[in-house]
């Protein structure tokens, strides 16, 4: 008999598969690689030690959060009541001039800490020195998807645009032959702070190594001006699909798209991220979440960078991506709930290509699972579980979380993480912080 790795019991699962089925009072039977063997309601028969008990509370895939960058937990709180263009102009330099390899594994570490006793159980991550979030990965078990990000400033690193391509050439060919998918993967950071050529080169190296793109598009009318001027009067969607990465990309924020940016986007399969926080925080405007629907372009869900949307809260996206479109349409009837968790579960999946593996609970698919509170105030009653998920719960309502079949989070407490370290650790590194940003500013000011 084989050694199954763990059960869940008396779980109200929402399984999120295509019929959005929820099967009451079941068992999940995780195998021994890690993926879910069987889900049925009732007991079912298992060799697993490690058994938890649901209660009859919710059991669901754990979160897919598609843009973020997680790094940047050191900035929370530093880019406050003020737009895109300000935020970048302050935290931008400053990033560059206390960032190293260290900083960043203290900034990831904690990103991935409150990701993971958030439910987030993989992230699509945008940051400098992309080999410390890997580090955080292997470490607290958290599916982190990074790139080497491309810009034409040096950055922390630092290195010249080229070193960068060589950079990058080097880590697709060892993700490739590592067999990691999570690994093959390239972040321009956008149109406005690159030129065509340098878009060109990096498509091509994408389509040597078969790699993804992931790159921020359309945030705000600003970054619309500035590539309109920088890409002779092109939207940054027609730039990207001009340059050859808009295939199968994933397209952080897309609010500010015209019908034919839409129609674009759709022939290429590519996938917005959507990041309702961030968004409305910087009022940056409001995505047109239902019209890319209509076209049929899969729309995930992001919280952004934690100094941008000041959390990696996904709950909070949920109900803000539902909130916002039923609002500004005048219907309450757009974006039910399941919708919004497809967005924030297999969506996130799909954008990632990973779909076959994570973003539902279905049998042969990895058991990335999160276990909710079932005394929880704010869970009770619950006669419809996907509204309970969308329009009730939140962070604190998660009690554990599964990665791969390994339990990451026990009873609201990390067990791959050091709680304790990881926030002294990032603690420390305010001061630094803030001298930086206050250098930023006084520079500007000059
Ligand atoms: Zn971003």
């Amino acid at each position: 008999m084989s050694n199954d790795m763990l059960a869940i019991i008396n779980a109200r699962v929402v399984t999120v598969d295509a019929q959005g089925t929820i099967i009451d009072n079941a068992t999940i039977v995780v195998d021994e690689n890690g993926l879910i063997r069987e889900i049925a309601p009732g007991p079912v028969s298992h060799t697993a030690t490690n058994v938890i008990d649901a209660r009859g509370g919710i059991v669901m895939p754990g979160l897919v959060n598609a843009h973020a960058h997680l790094g940047m937990t050191l900035f929370r709180g530093l880019g406050d009541d003020m737009n895109l263009e300000d935020f970048l102009a302050r935290l931008m330099p400053a990033e560059i001039n206390i960032l190293n390899h260290d900083a960043v594994v203290a900034g990831t570490e904690l990103g991935a800490l409150e990701s993971l006793l958030g439910g987030i159980t993989t992230t699509l991550d945008m940051y400098y020195l992309p080999d410390a979030a890997q580090e955080v990965a292997v470490r607290s078990g958290a599916r982190i998807f990074s790139a080497p990000n491309l810009l034409e400033s040096d950055g922390p690193e630092p290195l010249s645009f080229d070193a960068r391509m060589e950079w990058s050439d080097t880590w697709l060919t060892a993700a490739n032959a590592a067999g990691n998918d999570s690994l093959n993967w390239l972040a321009p950071h956008s149109t406005y702070l690159l030129g065509e050529e340098h878009l060109l080169r990096i498509a091509a190296l994408a389509e040597k190594h078969g790699a993804h793109i992931h790159v921020h598009a359309s945030e705000t009318v600003g970054e619309m001006k500035l590539v309109a001027n920088r890409h002779n009067g092109r939207t940054p969607i027609q730039v990207l699909a001009d340059t050859d990465l808009l295939t199968e990309a994933v397209l952080a924020h897309g609010v500010h798209l015209t019908d034919e940016d839409i129609e674009l986007i759709a022939d290429h399969n590519a996938s917005v991220t959507h990041c309702p926080a961030s968004n409305q925080k910087l009022a940056s405007g409001t995505a047109r979440i239902l019209d890319l629907h209509k076209a049929g372009v899969n729309v995930a869900l992001g919280t952004d960078g934690p100094a941008s949307g000041n959390d990696l809260d996904l709950w909070l996206a949920m109900r803000l991506a539902g909130y916002a479109q039923k609002n500004t349409s005048h219907d309450p009837t757009v974006l039910p709930a399941l919708d919004v968790l497809r967005m924030a579960t297999i969506n996130g999946a799909k954008a990632l290509h990973v779909d076959h593996l994570i973003g539902s609970l279905e049998v042969g698919k990895a058991a990335d699972i999160i276990v909710l509170d079932v005394d929880s105030p704010s869970l009770t009653p619950v006669f419809d579980p996907h509204v309970a998920i969308v329009a009730a719960a939140g962070r604190g309502d998660v009690s554990s979380v599964v990665v791969n079949g390994r339990v990451v989070v026990h009873e609201k407490r990390s067990l791959t993480i050091d709680h304790a370290l990881t926030v002294q650790r990032v603690r420390e590194l305010g001061s630094q912080v803030m001298a930086a940003v206050e250098e930023v500013e006084r520079s500007r000011r000059k």
